[in-house]
């Protein structure tokens, strides 16, 4: 027997996709085995048979037996029904939902490391000039063990602290911050 895979639209058989001939007997002459050999054969899991007027061929008495399907009068058609094409799509939606939950949380944690950086910034601030350091080191203060920010703003302090007022300023200079200094400066603002 041979099953027409059609689109439909308004109720109505349209444009001829597939046709496809069905090895059919007593066991198979039935609307669900033949819906499955239809959408196995067509590799569509949404097709639906109907006749040609483009309705839904039931279950019955008459549709189990041999001798309807083999009427060669008879016109088989195959088409996406559209309640399982809104099915398809409302599982195409839940799978595009995940995704874009997936996206929020990674843009999330991308947000948290940002904050990370950020403050970081903020830690390596120059005490004098408010500017991230110029580096590749860092001065830290002997008196209060602060970072201080650039070696030249430092060199130019007379000898109290600008942070604890210890009139006795001194300052180490730090270089081993230069790789983080520099991946903080490819990111943010
Ligand atoms: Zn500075
Ligand atoms: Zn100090």
């Amino acid at each position: 027997m041979k099953i027409t895979y059609a689109e439909a639209r308004n109720n109505k058989i349209g444009k001829h996709l597939r046709e496809m001939y069905f090895n059919i007997d007593e066991e198979s002459a039935n609307v669900d085995s033949l819906t499955e050999k239809a959408r196995q054969g067509f590799d569509n899991d949404t097709l639906v048979l109907v006749n040609s007027s483009c309705l839904p061929i039931e279950d019955s008495d008459a549709t189990r037996k041999l001798s309807f399907w083999k009427k060669s009068a008879r016109k088989i058609f195959a088409i996406e029904h559209e309640d399982n094409v809104q099915e398809s799509n409302r599982e195409l939606l839940s799978l595009i939902d995940s995704k874009l939950d997936n996206l929020n949380r990674s843009m999330e944690t991308n947000r948290s490391l940002l904050a990370v950086v950020d403050k970081l910034k903020e830690a390596f601030k120059c005490v004098i000039c408010r500017e991230f350091v110029r580096g590749p080191a860092v001065a830290f203060s002997k008196c209060c063990k602060q970072q201080m920010g650039d070696v030249t703003c430092m060199d130019q302090l007379l000898s109290t602290c600008p942070l604890c007022r210890n009139s006795d300023f001194g300052f180490y200079t730090v270089t081993s911050f230069e790789n983080l200094l520099t991946a903080m400066r490819n990111h943010g603002d």
